[in-house]
């Protein structure tokens, strides 16, 4: 299966050139409305790769699972997992045609400023799209994320999740996990996302 994301479209379209999984998306697109939301069902490890994921959808009595199979696919899977997770899931825009044959279509949610279409963890989560994220007067507030690969605390916009691009890092960036876990009664959850950004957050 081939998944791609349109930034500009805001889609993630699933894709495939096997007739196998072919005949399964058509299955799965029969069990869905334009509109209508695909439930994910969580995610295990895969049992060949343990950094692989594996992701659970089904709509109707049609289960599909998504699989990590390369650095770039666990990426995009992650970022999917995430925006399932975090974000409001997978919404079904309709079937397309790709040069291997049927495509099924997704957005992840739509941005409350403009009515467009999402399609990145970012906009997903803060509900403001790239366009307006840009034109957004930003609050920035430090809170969980990451610089150099490492854990650290810098300014996020309130209201669209961009990072502060004034943003300096310290010469010592890391931040004392230990310590953050512990401050307070929430759990804090470290999410990686597949463009090299990170986003930790805090759980009641
Ligand atoms: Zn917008
Ligand atoms: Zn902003």
């Amino acid at each position: 299966m081939q998944i791609t994301r349109d930034e500009d479209a805001g889609t993630i379209t699933w894709s495939t050139a096997n007739a196998e999984t072919a005949a399964l998306l058509a299955r799965l697109g029969e069990n869905l409305t334009p509109g209508a939301h695909l439930d994910y069902h969580g995610r295990t490890t895969d049992p060949s790769d343990a950094n692989a994921l594996r992701l659970h959808f089904k709509a109707g009595d049609v289960e599909l699972n998504l699989v990590g199979t390369d650095v770039r696919d666990k990426n995009l899977i992650g970022s999917i997992r995430d925006i399932c997770f975090y974000g409001s899931g997978l919404t079904y825009v309709g079937a397309g045609e790709v040069a291997s044959g049927l495509s099924l279509i997704f957005t992840c949610g739509t941005c409350k400023l403009c009515g467009r279409q999402v399609a990145t963890y970012r906009a997903a989560t803060s509900e403001v799209c790239d366009t307006c994220a840009e034109q957004c007067e930003h609050v920035f507030e430090e809170s969980m994320g990451q610089s150099q690969g490492r854990p650290a605390m810098l300014p996020f916009c309130l209201k669209c999740r961009v990072a502060d691009p004034e943003w300096q890092p310290d010469a010592d960036p890391m931040v004392d996990m230990a310590r953050v876990v512990s401050d307070g009664p929430v759990t804090m959850l470290f999410i990686e996302h597949g463009d090299g950004t990170g986003t930790m957050i805090k759980k009641k």
